[in-house]
Order: C-alpha cells, then sequence, then structure tokens
C-alpha cells in the first residue's frame, strides 16, 4: 500500500464534489491485481489506520480523479489547428489525407506513442478515441496503452462509402476485421473495444447493420460514432433515410443505441431524440471546443437534463481544438451560456469537473471504476498546482469556496496545472488480464 498526502478531491453524488484540504488518498492491490483506492477522507481522521503506509506528502497541491475524455481522433494530432470552411471540407481536405496514413504499422506507432503521452501530459488517465478504418491502427493503440497500463476504448473505424480511396473500407471485410479485433483486444489487461461506425453517411445499411448485429453479439463492448454534428449533415442524412424520423433513429433501426453506445455532439436533436438516448441509455459526448471551432452548433444542456440522457466531456481532437480538460471545461461553460439558440445556463464548477471526470465515466458505463476517488475505484489521478502561473496562484490564493478554486482552475489552467498522472498500475500480481 502507498498513500499520498495532499488536498483531495472526489465526488458522493452527481456534480457534487467534496474537497478534502488536508487528505489522504491510500492506494494498495485489489484481488485483480490493480492499484486501487483502498480509502480517502481528511488526514486527521485516516492517519492513525495507515501510520504504517509509506506515505508521499504534496503540501500546496491538489490531487483529483484523472480526467475522462469521452470522445477524440487519436489519427488526428496533426488535424489539430487546420482551417477550413466547416466540418465537411474540413474532413475532405484535411482529415482523410492524414488518416490515410495509417494503414501502416510504423506510423500507426509513434502516432500513438505521441498521443498518449499527450493524453498523460494532460492528465487523461481514460479516452474512448476513434483510431482509423485500418486495423493496424487499432493494433498499434492498443499496444501502447497497454504499456502504459492505461484504460483505453477504441475500435476500427467503419466507413464503406463517400470517403476516398485509402480510407473507405469493403463491407464484409470491415465487420470480419471488427470481431477479429473485438476477439483479440477487448478486456484484455485496461483495454475495451468500440465498435465504430464513423457516420451514418458514411457506412452502407448493410455495414450498419452487421455493426448493429456485433453489438448484440458483444454486449459489454462499446459503440461509438457521431450524430447531429452540423446541419448539413443532418439534411445529408434526411436525403439518404428519407423514411426515418431524425437521423438519431437510424442508429436505432441498426441496433446502435443501447448502454455503452457513446455518440459525439448530440447537438441538433430534438426532444424526442432526448428521450430515445435516455430510453436506451445511450450517452452524448459533449464536444465544446470543436462545436465552437468548427461553428456546428451550442449542446443544450438545459434539454438534456430535462430528458435525463447520460452525457460528459470530450476534447474531439482533432476538431477540437486542446488536449486540455481545463480547456474543455471552459468551452462547455461558454457553450451553456450561450441563450439565442437554446436556453442558456451557468453551469457550476463543480458540474463542469465532474462532466470529465465521474459523470464521465458513468456514461462510458464505468461507474465506481474510474473517474473519482471512492474506495474500489481504480487509482488513477492527477497532482495538480494551484500555483502553476502567476495569475493563477494570485487567483487561487483568493479563492473563499471550492467553486471559486476549481473555477479559477478552469478559466486559467491548462497542461501546466498537471503536475503528474499516476496510472492505475497492476499492484503485487503483474500482467493480470481481466
Ligand atoms: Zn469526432
Amino acid at each position: 500500500m502507498k498513500a499520498y498526502r495532499a488536498s483531495v478531491l472526489y465526488f458522493v453524488n452527481p456534480a457534487q464534489a467534496v474537497f478534502e484540504s488536508d487528505g489522504l488518498l491510500v492506494v494498495g492491490p485489489s484481488a485483480r491485481g490493480l492499484q486501487v483506492v483502498q480509502a480517502v477522507g481528511s488526514y486527521a481522521a485516516l492517519a492513525p489506520r495507515f501510520a504504517d503506509v509509506p506515505t508521499a506528502h504534496f503540501p500546496g497541491r491538489i490531487i483529483a480523479p484523472g480526467f475522462v475524455d469521452m470522445h477524440l481522433h487519436y489519427p488526428q494530432i496533426d488535424v489539430i489547428g487546420s482551417p477550413a470552411e466547416g466540418l465537411l471540407p474540413w474532413l475532405e481536405n484535411y482529415t482523410f489525407p492524414h488518416e490515410k496514413r495509417f494503414s501502416s504499422p510504423e506510423y500507426s506507432a509513434q502516432a500513438a506513442a505521441f498521443f498518449i503521452a499527450e493524453l498523460l501530459r494532460n492528465g487523461v488517465t481514460t479516452a474512448l478515441t476513434f483510431a482509423t478504418s485500418h486495423p493496424a491502427s487499432v493494433h498499434a493503440l492498443f499496444a501502447e496503452a497497454q504499456r502504459h497500463s492505461l484504460r483505453l476504448i477504441t475500435g476500427k473505424v467503419l466507413m464503406d462509402q463517400h470517403s476516398p480511396d485509402g480510407v473507405r473500407d469493403e463491407t464484409v471485410q470491415s465487420l470480419i476485421d471488427t470481431e477479429a479485433l473485438i476477439q483479440r483486444w477487448h478486456g484484455v489487461d485496461r483495454l475495451g473495444y468500440a465498435i465504430t461506425p464513423r457516420f451514418v453517411p458514411n457506412c452502407s445499411a448493410a455495414q450498419l447493420h452487421g455493426a448493429g448485429e456485433l453489438a448484440a453479439r458483444y454486449p459489454d463492448v462499446w459503440i461509438q460514432s457521431h450524430v447531429a454534428e452540423n446541419k448539413d449533415e443532418v439534411v445529408w442524412v434526411r436525403q439518404l433515410y428519407p423514411k426515418a424520423r431524425s437521423y438519431l433513429s437510424v442508429y436505432e433501426q441498426f441496433g446502435l443505441l443501447r448502454p455503452r453506445a457513446v455518440y459525439a455532439h448530440c447537438i441538433h436533436l430534438d426532444d424526442e431524440d432526448r428521450a430515445l438516448l435516455r430510453a436506451t441509455c445511450a450517452a452524448a459526448a459533449v464536444s465544446p471546443t470543436s462545436n465552437l471551432f468548427l461553428g456546428s452548433g451550442f449542446f443544450d444542456y438545459v434539454g438534456a437534463d430535462r430528458a435525463g440522457f447520460q452525457y460528459g466531456l470530450a476534447s474531439d481532437v482533432g476538431g477540437g481544438t486542446s488536449f486540455s480538460p481545463f480547456h474543455t471545461m471552459l468551452a462547455a461553460y461558454c457553450v451553456g451560456r450561450e441563450g439565442q439558440t437554446k436556453a442558456g445556463v451557468s453551469l457550476g464548477p463543480q458540474h463542469l469537473w465532474w462532466q470529465h471526470t465521474a459523470g464521465a465515466a458513468r456514461s462510458l458505463g464505468l461507474e465506481g471504476v474510474v473517474g473519482n476517488l471512492l474506495p474500489g475505484c481504480e487509482a488513477d489521478f492527477v497532482v495538480l498546482n494551484p500555483q502553476a502561473t502567476p495569475l493563477l496562484a494570485r487567483k487561487t490564493a483568493q479563492a473563499g469556496s471550492l467553486d471559486e478554486l476549481l473555477f479559477a482552475l478552469i478559466v486559467l489552467g491548462d497542461d501546466r496545472v498537471i503536475e503528474q498522472t499516476v496510472i492505475s498500475q497492476a499492484g503485487n500480481v503483474a500482467g493480470v488480464t481481466v
């Protein structure tokens, strides 16, 4: 066992944080061999029980759950920050040409190494990410994540139509490849597979049907896709499926809405769609920096909470403009405030933080596993320095409440705040397969 003494932040209820200003986090091996939280609370209360446990002391620092990024694209590390007229030209001019390179295992391996280093540098300890349509891209990322003992979920992109040579796949083979990748990687160490239809326009009906069959056969495998990001895209789907009630209902008709199904964006929905997300237990990956960058629209938080479906935050790199959870939380605040196209709301700092940690984990079906520091959670955490920049130091020194402290970090923070990222390694039993 090992203990960490610092301020400690964790969540007890949705959007309700606990902050122990002089706290103790005790971690030790679980029955499965991973390091998990054994106890968390105030130092004064816990220290006598754990007096023999070696304790690292981080004065002035905050230990918080590692961040959970619900949606991004690892092959788009070189697409970030590319100028375009909107989503569809951006895909054609930047994204697809870059993704073609991932047919090479060597190219994929170096990109995977860079990507995971960037996640960790930004305090992201769990990610649900797209790969490309090439199985090599998936093997490379899983292998790299396994080396870091990271809890990572990815999958081969399904895209058999309306896309150029070099990224387009073949219907039957794409489904064979998907099933082989599920069998090779899903549930190995901390890795999970996600069936990954890119979005309705890129997938034939036969491919979506096959994806739905696999989703039924492997119910604990994830599903990830995009829905209702952009109005041009919504019109395109209406042309492809004129009889469908909505864009989202196309996924339903192919069996692709269920628990562990995660849809990025979910902007241009109506209340019937929102009720469908709730009824099927599918979740939304809110991607605010991407939506602002590409001018796609504003996620309706009031509508989401009225319907009661699950959601959490995502960077959506490379449509998104930052790997930093602080930048994403700030953008989510701005998106919430927008009140011209929907009801505006001022999201509280604890709620924003929860959306990128425990709330995102819950949306992924990983509540009590990651995204929090309650006993039993896997010990993925970050050590934050609230004095990382002169302005942050000045501002956080004046914080009179937890909300003021967290909001200062959200608005002014970036990768410099992340002093350490600690991943739950296999403890006394190395290399255990779960
Ligand atoms: Zn995306």
